[in-house]
């Protein structure tokens, strides 16, 4: 026990912070979360240009008759927070006062543990692609330059880097189960280890339950339904309630798979949407186009209604702050902090502008 202790000590004080390489100095250490941190490279090889020669050691590690005998071996928490994936479910054009209206029961239950606004924003404009990109990608329009609400893959895929790019470049597992062919574009083939598209919310659910005891790191699940209705029936009419109800049934099933599987206490979820809508539009002229659900349940998350001001690119940052990935600099989305309890690190400087 002392010998352990004592290499232990010795190690904490052979590595400075000039042995950590420099991606990971560049990571604010406000946006890494501490408890995926420690799988930074702590124990990596000491660059020997950077090598500094460290201190002598305090005299009580030589003299290990000042350790007390019952000490015991300092150990290094993993992972703390207890979020071992993220599963992210976007409801196609569900406005906030929907999910009462149409009286989704689970979604309200999930609810009631979860920290949640119901005026959270999508971007300027509006629509399911540009939109969704700025979710998973954590950038307005202007960055991402998703400008178009159509499967024009000859423009190519979204610019910069993604929360898809993020867990690609960690060796995690990702999915995208999707009910639009076009949300392709939101990250490129090579970055999702599964990408597949169903015409409805139990078929996604169905294919989200077959993968689910294989495990993940980043699911992503999209239920066109209500948003299909909406623009036939009108928004927050009778059709798209039923449409939301039935969605509202796919979450109770991947919800209860991850129950089954022993996950759900592990997962982050948050559930959210890409825009609401009025009439049978979402065209940008009414406040209630843009007001989106936003919330998050799991390990960490403090049950509560939040009053920071949440934005959709917030999504992406809080699944990166919540896998221990760096959040790149350009992003535009904040994690939301206040939902785990802490203070925020950055507030938006808009007032929910975003391009
Ligand atoms: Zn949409």
């Amino acid at each position: 026990m002392k010998r352990n202790f004592i290499l232990v000590i010795a190690l904490i004080f052979l590595q400075g912070y000039n042995t950590v390489p420099d991606f990971w100095k560049s990571v604010p250490a406000s946006v890494v979360n501490p408890a995926r941190s420690i799988s930074a490279p702590i124990f990596a090889p000491v660059p020997t240009s950077t090598f500094v020669i460290p201190p002598p050691a305090p005299a009580f590690i030589i003299t290990s008759t000042s350790v007390p005998t019952n000490t015991p071996t300092p150990t290094v928490e993993l992972n703390p927070s207890g979020v071992e994936r993220v599963l992210i479910i976007s409801f196609d054009g569900m406005r906030p006062d929907a999910i009462k209206a149409a009286e989704m029961t689970n979604l309200l239950k999930l609810i009631e543990s979860s920290a949640y606004t119901f005026s959270a924003r999508t971007i300027t404009y509006p629509t399911t692609l540009p939109g969704h990109t700025s979710m998973l990608s954590g950038m307005c329009m202007d960055k991402h330059g998703m400008r178009w609400n159509a499967n024009n893959l000859y423009r190519g895929y979204a610019k910069g880097t993604g929360i898809f790019d993020l867990t690609h470049a960690a060796d995690m597992k990702s999915v995208m189960l999707v009910g639009k062919e076009k949300l392709r574009l939101i990250a490129e083939p090579d970055t999702t280890n599964d990408f597949e598209v169903f015409g409805t919310e139990a078929l996604i659910a169905k294919a989200a339950i077959e993968i689910i005891p294989t495990d993940f790191d980043l699911m992503f699940l999209h239920f066109p339904t209500s948003d299909f209705r909406g623009h036939k029936y009108g928004w927050m009419s009778n059709s798209q309630f039923t449409a939301l109800r039935e969605s509202d049934d796919a979450l109770r099933q991947v919800l209860a798979a991850l129950d089954e599987n022993g996950m759900r206490d592990s997962t982050l979820v948050i559930v959210t949407a890409d825009h609401g809508g009025h009439d049978r539009t979402h065209d940008g002229t009414r406040v209630e186009d843009y007001l989106i659900p936003w919330i998050i349940s799991g390990p960490g998350i403090i049950p509560q209604q939040l009053t920071d001001s949440v934005r959709t690119m917030d999504t992406a940052a809080t699944a990166a702050y919540a896998l221990g990935l760096p959040i790149p600099p350009e992003w535009d989305g904040i994690p939301v902090y206040e939902a785990f309890g802490t203070p925020a690190q950055d507030v938006h400087y808009s007032s929910g502008t975003c391009e």
